[in-house]
């Protein structure tokens, strides 16, 4: 856990937030400022700065991560209709919490190029 790390004191429970999956390595929970119906934060429990910082010995992890991501999308209903996953990762991508977090967005439809 990084003291100062707002995603890791939600995962501590120092910080509320609705949570809607919790198990050893990965949370879930909604984003406090939703941008779509569907709009969760899904973390690893280990702390990761960003998508930067993964290696090959991550995979597993990687792969639990969009599993997750998988059933979340299955339970909100957003399958057939559609989903964006998204890791903004740096200053241009405006990564605004330095903890690994990969946006499950759905229930509308989205733009792409995003902005
Ligand atoms: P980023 O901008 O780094 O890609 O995404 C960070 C996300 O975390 C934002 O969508 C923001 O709304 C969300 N967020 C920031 N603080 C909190 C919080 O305290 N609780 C929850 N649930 N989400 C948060
Ligand atoms: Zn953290």
């Amino acid at each position: 856990m990084a003291a100062e790390c707002l995603f890791c004191r939600i995962i501590a429970g120092e910080i509320p937030a609705d949570i809607v999956h919790r198990d050893e390595t990965v949370l879930a929970f909604r984003d406090i400022n939703p941008q779509a119906p569907t709009h969760i934060l899904v973390i690893p429990t280990r702390h990761i700065a960003s998508a930067a910082g993964l290696t090959d010995a991550d995979g597993p992890l990687v792969g639990h991560l969009f599993a997750v991501i998988a059933d979340l999308a299955r339970a909100e209903g957003v399958v057939a209709s559609g989903f964006r996953v998204v890791t903004n990762t740096g200053p241009d991508a405006g990564q605004s919490v330095a903890h690994l977090h990969l946006h499950l967005l759905g229930g509308r439809s989205m733009a792409w190029p995003p902005g």
